[in-house]
């Protein structure tokens, strides 16, 4: 086993250690709850992206959030005729109807793979399957409407472009899904874009209002600590 390998796992162990003595040992009141079940409020629908850990991110316990996470945070359209395997759909109908959570974050970030995938596709050179270019279809709205509007910009612009409007193509897919329709419209649940700029520090969530994201976080360096959280806003 290569030496980097071994540290990761003693890291890994070594962690989970530290997890047990604080949840199991220190202060067991939370395990105690969560042994009689879960009830997080929050579905999370995240990126694979390493990086881009949600409950790290957002200082999540245990229980706090249910989470999803796939190559691009994307959302598919309801479609249960088409005989797939339908990991995200699953987790939707689970989180609507067993949990009956109140809220859907979809996390977004910069820098992400999956996307730039999409927007930059290596040309194939073989037969093998390829699920990564296959599933980010779900995403080619967003990327016909990027390109139709930022067509003469970078293709840096044109990603964190696509990062975001995939953001609300997977709230319109979300949409679709019976469940997710029906509580919207009861007001039993509501649903938020979220997108993280890795590069920036800067978290910002999408305002139906004005139609752009807008910071809730905004970065260190654009405010004193003070002001940090001035904008923090649930748009
Ligand atoms: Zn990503």
């Amino acid at each position: 086993m290569p030496a980097m390998n071994r540290h990761d796992l003693e890291k890994f162990i070594s962690g989970f250690a530290r997890f047990q003595q604080h949840h199991y040992g220190d202060d067991p009141a939370l395990i105690n709850e969560l042994r009689q079940g879960q009830h997080p409020r929050t579905l999370l629908i995240g990126c694979c992206d390493s990086r881009v850990d949600p409950g790290y991110m957002i200082g999540a316990e245990p229980g706090d959030i249910f989470v999803s996470r796939n190559v691009g945070n994307l959302v598919p359209p309801c479609s249960p005729d088409d005989g797939g395997f339908h990991g995200v759909s699953a987790a939707i109908q689970f989180a609507l109807q067993n949990i009956k959570v109140e809220r859907i974050i979809i996390l977004g970030h910069a820098q992400c793979g999956g996307i730039r995938a999409l927007m930059c596709p290596e040309p194939q050179h073989s037969d093998e399957p390829d699920f990564v270019r296959r599933w980010m279809n779900i995403a080619e709205p967003a990327k016909r409407s990027t390109q139709a509007k930022f067509h003469d910009a970078s293709i840096e612009v044109q990603c964190r472009a696509c990062e975001q409007s995939s953001i609300l193509n997977s709230l319109n897919n979300l949409m679709t899904f019976p469940w997710v329709k029906e509580a919207v419209k009861e007001e039993r649940l509501t649903v938020h874009g979220w997108y993280f700029d890795l590069a920036a520090g800067e978290l910002l969530a999408y305002s139906d209002r004005t139609g752009v994201f807008l910071p809730m976080v905004c970065a260190l360096e654009q405010s004193g600590p003070d002001k940090r959280l001035a904008r923090a806003t649930t748009p």
